[in-house]
């Protein structure tokens, strides 16, 4: 017997009916070099309409692949749902990508058209003459100051918008279709692009909706921080206007002040971004009024103990840390301290909220043994690579042929992370595959040692990679960032450490290095660490002496 229910598609249209029509006057504010520009839900649904029509009249393809080169603004948002509500892909691309890297992009997703930001068209412009499949360049004016070519493939926004009418959002009645693309940084070979579909992006809101998961609502005052170009926002993009949040969108200036101002002006309550981001903002925010931003969410990379417990105690603020991928959509896991744990000190809720959580509603996550593909047990000890199905996960990348490596035979993703499941289902991760270091046969967690490393008061930033060693094959190295104006010798580091983890663990040398190399998403980038100090434990005379 079948369910008679309605079969209604989920599409990306069904949101942003809810914003246009529920939320007319909430604000989008965006700050730019020249002061914040303030729009509501009613003008950018307004704006999307005629976004649709313009698309259109530059005769995008049905299904054609819409590039951006943007960072977050309203405006990057209409394009995020002119395009799919039109029957288009967008596709966003990472600017901090390498030439080469944004270029194969572009080609292999074969975008038709790319929005890019007039800050930004210096980057792109030395590109364009090897994007074989894009036609137009349309700029949005986020600083007037940037000299732009004077070339027929560059169209001003508001030309573009003011030139076109109005056209249907409706056209996709297959919640299957194609919505959105985002190809993962990819720190080997070149980037694989995962298709998000319609389906898939109204069901990661809904799941991101739960108060125990990202919990946004419609009273919050929601700051993007991640990149609307890096997997995906989080999804903040489609929960927000579902929720009815307003938002602040901090444009391209993301230093420390920029952030901090932002959330005290424009009173944030939710604001989202990797680690880097919130440990770079507590000076800035040190003493002034944060009493309204009750929730930071925080992933990307492991989010620090000590981090979190900065923002509690300090700001009143919880450090949220969820964990997923861009293959995710990409949330997966969210670190809430459960009812049993209420009442516990919060040394414990502490523990709790600094591992990667519990999976989210409607995603099912197992650990296996990455060689043979046996399924381990939830006991908190045993480490696997963790496996993710739902319904937000990707299933395969685009015509790629090393997607079969990614998924396993079941159909299940393979996220390349280690990690332990508790019975009570905390994930706990110790490392990425390529990541961890293994020592004379046993493994080794860098993140393990990074955490407790980044708890010492004199120590700003910490990152642990294997290196080779004659007799273990690899040993841990830490290199260390001390907080400005602080000195620290490598005996004061591994006597704080000892007392903490097992004796083997112990990073055969600590060097002290200006700042962690980042990748192009802002996390650690540990292949440089790794590079730069290959030889360091073969020939102890290099570099970090
Ligand atoms: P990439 O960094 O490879 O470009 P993503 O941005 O999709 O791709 O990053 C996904 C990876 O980031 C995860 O597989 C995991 O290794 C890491 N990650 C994400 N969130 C967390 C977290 N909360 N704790 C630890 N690692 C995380």
């Amino acid at each position: 017997m079948q369910g008679l229910m309605q079969d209604v598609p989920l599409t990306l249209s069904l949101i942003f009916h809810r914003a246009e029509q529920l939320w007319p006057t909430k604000q989008l504010v965006t700050a730019t070099t020249t002061g914040k520009v303030r729009t509501t839900y009613g003008d950018w649904a307004g704006r999307v309409r005629r976004l649709a029509g313009a698309l259109d009249d530059l005769g995008v393809s049905e299904a054609g692949r819409v590039g951006t080169f943007a960072w977050n603004t309203a405006n990057h948002l209409e394009v995020y749902y002119a395009a799919p509500c039109s029957g288009r892909v967008l596709h966003t691309l990472n600017p901090r990508l390498f030439a080469e890297q944004i270029t194969y992009i572009a080609n292999h997703a074969e975008d038709e058209v790319v929005f890019v930001d007039r800050s930004l068209v210096p980057t792109l412009w030395p590109l364009v003459d090897q994007l074989t499949t894009v036609r137009a360049y349309v700029v949005f004016d986020d600083d007037p100051a940037v000299e732009l070519p004077d070339d027929p493939r560059l169209v001003g926004y508001e030309e573009l918008l003011a030139a076109a009418s109005p056209a249907s959002v409706d056209r996709v009645t297959d919640e299957g279709r194609a919505a959105a693309m985002c190809y993962t940084s990819g720190t080997t070979g070149n980037p694989k692009g995962v298709v998000y579909s319609h389906r898939s992006q109204v069901l990661h809101a809904m799941a991101t909706l739960a108060v125990d998961c990202l919990g946004v609502r419609e009273s919050d005052v929601v700051l993007p921080v991640v990149p609307m170009f890096h997997a995906n926002s989080w999804g903040l993009c489609q929960s927000g206007p579902l929720a009815g949040a307003s938002f602040v969108f901090p444009g391209r200036d993301l230093s420390p002040t920029a952030v901090a101002d932002l959330i005290v002006d424009e009173g944030v309550t939710l604001a989202a971004g990797v680690p880097t981001v919130w440990l770079a903002a507590v000076p800035a925010l040190e003493g002034r009024d944060t009493s309204r931003l009750r929730a930071v969410l925080c992933g990307g990379s492991a989010v620090p103990r000590a981090l979190a417990e900065t923002y509690r105690t300090r700001f009143g603020t919880t450090i949220t840390q969820a964990w997923g991928m861009t293959e995710t959509s990409p949330i997966a896991t969210s670190a809430f301290v459960r009812s049993e744990h209420a009442e516990a000190d919060e040394e414990v809720k502490a523990d709790l909220r600094a591992t990667q959580g519990l999976p989210v509603p409607l995603l099912e996550v197992r650990i296996a043994e990455p060689d043979t593909g046996d399924v381990l047990p939830w006991d908190g000890k045993v480490t696997g690579e963790v496996q993710v199905r739902a319904a937000w996960a990707a299933r395969s990348y685009y015509d790629d042929d090393r997607s079969a490596e990614s998924f396993t035979a079941d159909g299940w993703l393979r996220t390349g992370d280690v990690a332990s499941i508790a019975p009570d289902g905390y994930v706990r991760l110790v490392d990425r595959t390529k990541d961890l270091i293994k020592s004379g046969g046993e493994w080794i967690s860098s993140v393990e040692l990074e955490n407790e490393l980044m708890a010492h008061p004199k120590i700003r930033e910490a990152a642990v990679v294997g290196v080779a060693h004659e007799r273990w094959q690899e040993r841990p190295l830490a290199c260390v960032v001390p907080e400005p104006g602080q000195s620290l010798t490598e005996g004061e580091v591994l006597d704080f450490l000892a007392p903490k983890v097992a004796r083997w663990w112990l990073p055969d040398r600590v060097v002290f290095i200006d700042e962690v190399p980042r990748t192009s998403v802002g996390k650690f980038s540990k292949k440089t660490l790794r590079d730069r100090f290959a030889d360091v434990l073969v020939s102890p005379t290099s570099e970090g002496e």
